[in-house]
């Protein structure tokens, strides 16, 4: 901070001690929420409107006794004094998160650091959150993100092994997804699917973590963060489709890539629950992400997913249109830092799809099929390694 800035902090908060208030037209932080993990902690601030900012790292200064921290500036925003002593972390590797005004204006985020790395920050909306991840080496001894395997990094995601599996049903609580025929729910038919893979693929020897077991509402973040909390290393979002035209159905499997398909634009509005316009906001975010990384890992395992779908199914369920493996931009496919794939168990809007999809037998046939896609990719992965020793 420089010493102009240092004064009119000063002034700002006798001013605010003598009571100025808060200038009109400006909105709140709602939330500060934050989760440790072994690699890394989450910081998310959810604000009542969307705010462009960046993070900016600020080394130790021991002569003036401040440490290191990372901020950020949020323009528009008032705190005020709602956050006195901020929120303590103590976690190892955050101290913890202080808010205040900065000017009237503009609010500020410290987020006081202990063993800084290196950060990631994300600008989500519905609702308007700033999600900033901070990485860095925890303190000795002190390892509340659990202790969690090591993945070894070095080797390229494609032939690490799978261990760990994210199973994530979309939607939930108040949120039901699509609604088909008869009022058949997508939050309801995702759910048990979900259940029957996550039984299946724990038969088969994987560790699986489900991102909700109950008709709970969760956010992406948070489905990403359970995600990458848990060591996962590839991620299934489970989801059923709806369209306009009753005659629409099928099986489809997306995997993310920057430059997805634009007739998929439709769908991803419905998945993400955004508009047109925010996708927009969407895609040049999305790029600075690590998509170049995953996504031909989440392209293979898409591709092996959707031939076990729609080719391999038994044949008692008639036959099941093969809608392929796909790009799509989808904000939870994204999030994390692993293989990612949506399956897209059929259409609720379609007679016969919507059928199936009410029959407990076809979704463990699902289950079945896309265990099974997985396997082959497990397989042809370490396969991949031996070819290519690190
Ligand atoms: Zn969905």
């Amino acid at each position: 901070m420089t010493r102009r800035s240092s004064a009119l902090l000063l002034l700002l908060i006798s001013a605010i001690a003598m009571g100025v208030s808060r200038p009109r037209g400006m909105a709140d932080v709602l939330d500060v929420r934050h989760w440790s993990y072994p690699d890394y902690t989450r910081v998310v601030v959810e604000l009542s409107r969307p705010v462009e900012t960046e993070v900016r790292h600020l080394a130790s200064d021991p002569s003036a006794n401040k440490s290191e921290r990372l901020y950020l500036d949020l323009p528009g925003i008032w705190v005020g004094r709602d956050y006195p002593t901020g929120i303590p972390v103590g976690d190892g590797l955050l101290r913890g998160v202080r808010l205040g005004q900065n000017t009237l204006r503009t609010a500020r985020v410290v987020i006081d650091v202990e063993n800084y790395d290196h950060h990631r920050l994300l600008v989500l909306t519905h609702p308007n959150r700033l999600v900033i991840d901070v990485y860095g080496e925890r303190k000795a001894g002190d390892r509340r993100g659990g202790p969690g395997v090591r993945r070894d990094d070095r080797l390229p995601l494609d032939a690490r092994r799978v261990r760990t599996v994210i199973v994530d049903p979309g939607h939930g609580g108040s949120d039901p997804g699509a609604i088909g025929l008869g009022g058949l729910r997508e939050k309801d038919v995702t759910l048990r699917l979900s259940k029957l893979l996550t039984r299946k693929l724990r038969s088969m020897g994987f560790q699986v973590v489900a991102t909700r077991e109950t008709d709970r509402f969760v956010s992406l973040e948070e489905r990403t963060a359970i995600a990458e909390g848990s060591k996962g290393d590839v991620f299934i979002s489970l989801h059923a489709n709806a369209a306009p035209r009753r005659s629409v159905q099928g099986i489809e499997t997306y995997y993310p890539d920057e430059n997805h398909e634009r007739h998929n634009l439709g769908i991803a509005m419905r998945e993400n629950g955004v508009t047109r316009d925010q996708l927009d906001d969407l895609q040049r975010t999305l790029s600075k992400w690590r998509i170049e990384e995953i996504s031909p890992s989440s392209k293979r395992l898409a591709s092996l997913v959707q031939r076990e779908l729609a080719r391999e199914m038994p044949s008692k369920y008639g036959k099941i249109q093969d809608l392929g493996a796909k790009k799509g931009p989808f904000y939870v496919l994204f999030l994390s830092n692993m293989p990612a794939i949506l399956v897209e168990a059929g259409f609720l809007t379609n007679k016969s799809d919507a059928k199936r999809l009410r029959n407990g037998d076809y979704l463990n046939s699902v289950a079945t099929q896309i265990a099974a896609g997985l396997e082959r990719y497990r397989d042809t992965g370490s396969k991949l390694a031996q070819r290519n020793p690190q």
